[in-house]
């Protein structure tokens, strides 16, 4: 009984504050993605480095991608569509289809409506004008960073999950799932530099026709019997990367309510930085809000996919940078405007993150050799 009791506690304590730090030596096993970022020839990154607008061949290529690579090296996520149709601005009357994409990793032996999630989420599409848009920040870079860091976390969770049998029952039930949305864009025009306020307003109108969509589902389904009566609930925090890829990022911490994560995730670059890991050595941090204040949260965020997630309730972390890169909704969002070290930084960091989320210390696999320092440049890696 009494044992029972410390364990149910234990549990309980865990539940809470499941978060753990990586060690010095953790962090030096976590992958950068080497060469898979190149935008000519990186296998994660290239191949989505086109227009992608809803409904198009680019569009379908972009889902194959994300398919295959999950399907071809991941083969215990599941895979989920979740499809809607709706018509936009710039189209008339025709149905247009999005099709979101979900990739799901729980423990092996959880009831699906137990599940917690960490939510790990970028939209793939790509604007519809200017015509040849392609995207790169925006946020082909934030989906193949997902991509790597779902590649990153795999032995170690199969490791963890292995080394606990048919866990304990009692709250161990923590997954993780990469969302990769479309149809976040808006699909009319702002060309004129004058319009800036109008572009983003135009953006709101225009945006979030399937992550709405989405949410709706999720906030509707039921999830059979278990902790969580839906979907929407299961997701115990929604990590939404936009925007990354542009040298010098600044991300605010937006929300006085996930603070807490903004401080894990500014923690974890803050260490990376420290021993030396990541490549952008003089930059200031990405995350430089790691002491602010509640007083000086604001009511002000940017309006991105998560919010129709946000409004239901859950909780946010929006990596995205204020002001937003130069390129914003330019042709020169391109492969060419990438900067590959900030991509391979936000790679060890976002992998990071999730790792301590996920409890995985001490379980990481050898870096693969391409990865490992001191090897002059970047070699191909196996994927
Ligand atoms: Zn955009």
């Amino acid at each position: 009984m009494t044992s029972k009791l410390t364990t149910l506690l234990f549990s309980l304590i865990n539940l809470t504050s499941a978060y753990t730090p990586l060690s010095d030596a953790s962090l030096s096993l976590i992958p950068s993605g080497s060469s898979d970022f190149d935008p000519l020839s990186g296998a994660l990154l290239s191949p989505i480095l086109i227009p992608r607008v809803p409904g198009t061949p680019g569009s379908e290529t972009a889902q194959h991608h994300f398919v295959n690579f999950f399907r071809t090296h991941l083969p215990d996520w599941t895979v989920q569509w979740h499809n809607s149709t709706a018509t936009t601005p710039a189209t008339g009357n025709k149905q247009v289809p999005f099709r979101n994409l979900i990739f799901r990793r729980d423990p092996p032996w959880a009831t699906e409506g137990d599940v917690a999630r960490l939510t790990l989420v970028a939209h793939y599409d790509s604007l519809y004008k200017p015509e040849g848009f392609i995207g790169a920040i925006d946020s082909a870079v934030p989906c193949a960073l997902l991509l790597h860091v779902a590649r990153s976390v795999e032995e170690a969770l199969r490791r963890k999950w292995v080394g606990m049998g048919e866990g304990d029952g009692l709250g161990e039930e923590v997954g993780v799932q990469v969302v990769l949305l479309d149809g976040e864009e808006a699909w009319v025009t702002w060309t004129d530099e004058d319009s800036l306020y109008g572009a983003r307003k135009g953006c709101w109108d225009g945006i979030l026709t399937s992550n709405r969509a989405l949410a709706e589902s999720w906030a509707g389904e039921g999830n059979g019997a278990g902790t969580f009566s839906t979907q929407m609930e299961s997701i115990s925090l929604f990590v939404l990367l936009d925007l990354l890829g542009s040298a010098n990022p600044t991300i605010p911490s937006y929300f006085a309510k996930t603070h807490w994560a903004y401080e894990h995730m500014a923690t974890a670059e803050r260490r990376l930085r420290k021993l030396g890991l990541l490549e952008t050595k003089e930059a200031k941090p990405f995350l430089p809000d790691l002491q602010k204040k509640s007083y000086q949260f604001t009511m002000g965020y940017v309006l991105d996919d998560h919010v129709p997630f946000m409004e239901r309730g859950v909780d946010v972390l929006h990596v995205i940078p204020t002001p937003f890169p130069p390129v914003w909704h330019t042709m020169d969002d391109d492969g060419a405007h990438l900067d590959i070290s900030t991509i391979r930084d936000w790679a060890k960091i976002v992998t990071t993150f999730v790792a301590e989320w996920m409890d995985l210390d001490g379980l990481l696999p050898p870096l693969a050799s391409a990865e490992k320092p001191n090897k002059g440049g970047h070699e191909k890696e196996e994927l």
